[in-house]
């Protein structure tokens, strides 16, 4: 076996801790005589998969009792509409444009009433965080709408929008669990799995009981009801179980690392040995402001598209992967996601050197 250093936005690495155990209880879980993949949803060991791993994410997140935790499925996407069905009462949101999946969030939010961007950053490709201290939060807005941490463009919100009162929603895809959060600020916090997490497949949705509404738009499906998966444990229909499952065994992992102040340590001493060295390379640079910087995603460019393809080519032999940046920002993206080791980042700023040395 042989496991390279996948810098992947997602899905992307995980532990490797996690990887094993999976493995070993692949087969046989416990002593139920079958694979997690083979269970009942409706069976006692697979409801207790559930809720230990509910449990686990609630103590990680200090997630307050008022608020609901759902294993939902169809990805970040359908969370893009499923905000809106469920509370646009007015039909009127504002929404914070900081990338790409702010934008799709905008953009099917449409559909359902009318948007407002209160802020953006499209004029510079989206490589900074507008400041959001005083906005024109719309009086009849039923929520602002952010994009926290901007996977592709490596951006992050330091500090959280003044939403003037009105509930805040965020797409934390591709920062969940990476620092501690203070989840009574905001409505709803949601994120696709696949970036930090675990297995795509899952969405975890958390939102405060008041936001789970019957008055709904009035054609929203039943599947795409939050009341629907809150009133029935995440259990309406049947579950992606073993996403789940792994989703379970990354919590218990964070937790015996020390949980999320010890992870947040960790991914900030990572993000800054490859930030420092960007800051002084002649070859490299960041393509980011550097106080909105994202400690998860980090892109970078040389200048030079030949060199940017000859570096990707080297490091992927090298055993360096997914580095390639998005496709409508080029360049290169190391994701420095909770299961890259330290070690591993060192080593890529350590290719990086001695490839810049070479050119
Ligand atoms: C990946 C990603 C999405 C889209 O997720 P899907 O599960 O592919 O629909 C949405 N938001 C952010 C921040 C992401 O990184």
């Amino acid at each position: 076996m042989s496991r390279v250093y996948n810098f992947s936005a997602g899905p992307a690495v995980l532990p490797e801790e996690v990887l094993k155990t999976a493995a070993d209880e692949l087969v046989e879980y416990g002593t139920s005589g079958m694979s997690v993949m083979e269970m009942s949803h409706r069976s006692k060991d697979f409801e207790d998969i559930l809720n230990t791993a509910e449990a686990d994410l609630r103590e990680l997140m200090g997630i307050p009792a008022n608020y609901k935790v759902l294993f939902l499925q169809g990805g970040g996407n359908t969370q893009f509409a499923m905000v809106p069905m469920n509370l646009m009462k007015n039909r009127v949101a504002d929404y914070i444009l900081t990338g790409q999946w702010a934008k799709k969030a905008a953009k099917e939010a449409e559909l359902y009433g009318k948007v407002n961007i209160i802020a953006s950053s499209a004029d510079k490709t989206f490589s900074y965080i507008p400041d959001v201290s005083d906005l024109p939060v719309s009086p009849d807005a039923d929520y602002v709408y952010i994009c926290q941490n901007n996977t592709i463009y490596g951006t992050t919100f330091k500090k959280l929008p003044d939403t003037k009162g009105k509930d805040l929603v965020s797409d934390i895809s591709s920062m969940f669990l990476s620092e501690p959060m203070d989840v009574s600020k905001y409505g709803i916090l949601w994120g696709g799995v696949q970036k930090n997490v675990g297995p795509a497949g899952v969405t975890i949705v958390i939102i405060r009981e008041d936001l789970i509404r019957e008055d709904v738009l009035p054609f929203t499906p039943t599947m795409l009801r939050y009341k629907t998966h809150a009133d029935n444990n995440s259990l309406y229909n049947t579950p992606p179980c073993y996403n789940i499952y792994v989703c379970g065994l990354v919590f218990k992992w964070l937790k015996a690392m020390g949980g999320l102040t010890v992870m947040q340590q960790r991914n900030e001493k990572k993000a800054a040995i490859l930030y420092d060295y960007l800051d002084r390379s002649n070859l490299f640079k960041g393509t980011v402001r550097k106080e909105d910087r994202s400690l998860m995603n980090v892109p970078f460019i040389t200048g030079d598209e030949a060199i940017d393809k000859k570096f990707i080519a080297e490091a992927t032999a090298a055993g360096f992967k997914n580095l390639k940046g998005h496709r409508t920002v080029g360049g290169m993206r190391a994701s420095l996601y909770n299961a890259m080791p330290e070690e591993g980042v060192a080593k890529l700023v350590q290719f990086m050197e001695d490839f810049e040395k070479k050119l």
